[in-house]
């Protein structure tokens, strides 16, 4: 059986006394939701102390929007994988697509980061998905087939069974467009063969989230699909009902 994970993007939003209570409306909330249900928090690096004070003893998780390439040294306004875990971090946010939109984040780049993750006991989850022009022109499961050739390919076994992977459409993220759940459905059905064509069997194990524009209106029909287990979840995330209503999308 594979993990139900809902994760929340917060991004740049929130300063530490909003994050604070956001993530205590979450553990409020998330009694509501069958323990099925993973409920995951990332939010901006500056509150990950505070906001783990206001997860503990709860069964919503901490994880970070991103970690740097090297384990440390002079890389002025980086933040260490060592760093974020030390702060009760289990996961961290790797290849989000503004990430590789903005700050340039190339494969070579995202192996140095999931390297250090690992190496730092922290669950990655690891983000693919193609733009408006390569949908529009078909080439969605190659882009996805190369971001996943590129980074998870070169994982151990051990390492892929500690791996979550997020499909997220450049154009539904942020923009109100969502896939329709069949849309979803497919291309996590392609992701999972691709990724048994190298790691076989153990495919089958791994959690893919949905991302974009997801919110409690659309979750549960999407998360009804086969090869979708869950959510990653940006601005519906930031709204402690919306996003346990969400998680309540496996309920339905
Ligand atoms: C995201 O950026 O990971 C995301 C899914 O954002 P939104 O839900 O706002 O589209």
């Amino acid at each position: 059986m594979r993990k139900k994970i809902v994760a929340g993007n917060w991004k740049m939003n929130t300063l530490p006394a909003e994050g604070v209570e956001l993530a205590q409306g979450v553990v409020a909330k998330s009694a509501e939701v069958c323990d099925c249900v993973n409920f995951i928090v990332c939010p901006p690096f500056t509150h990950l102390a505070q906001v783990a004070e206001a997860l503990k003893g709860s069964k919503v998780e901490l994880g970070a929007q991103n970690c740097a390439a090297e384990a440390k040294g002079a890389y002025t306004g980086e933040v260490a994988a060592s760093m974020i875990a030390a702060l009760g971090c289990k996961y961290v946010i790797l290849g989000h697509s503004e990430r590789r939109q903005y700050y340039g984040e190339t494969s070579e780049t995202l192996n140095k980061k999931m390297e250090q993750a690992y190496a730092n006991g922290l669950t990655p989850i690891y983000c693919v998905g193609e733009n408006l022009d390569e949908r529009e022109a078909g080439n969605h499961f190659a882009v996805c087939k190369a971001q996943i050739e590129e980074v998870v390919f070169n994982l151990t076994e051990e390492q892929f069974k500690n791996l979550v992977i997020a499909y997220e459409p450049v154009w539904a993220i942020g923009t109100g467009k969502t896939a329709t759940a069949e849309q979803a459905q497919e291309i996590h059905a392609y992701i999972r063969e691709v990724l048994a064509a190298k790691f076989g069997e153990l495919a089958a194990e791994c959690p893919i989230l949905y991302g974009g524009s997801c919110k409690p209106s659309n979750a549960a029909e999407i998360f009804a699909k086969e090869d979708v287990d869950g959510g990653l979840i940006g601005g519906a995330a930031l709204k402690a009902e919306d996003f346990i209503a969400i998680g309540k999308g496996f309920m339905a």
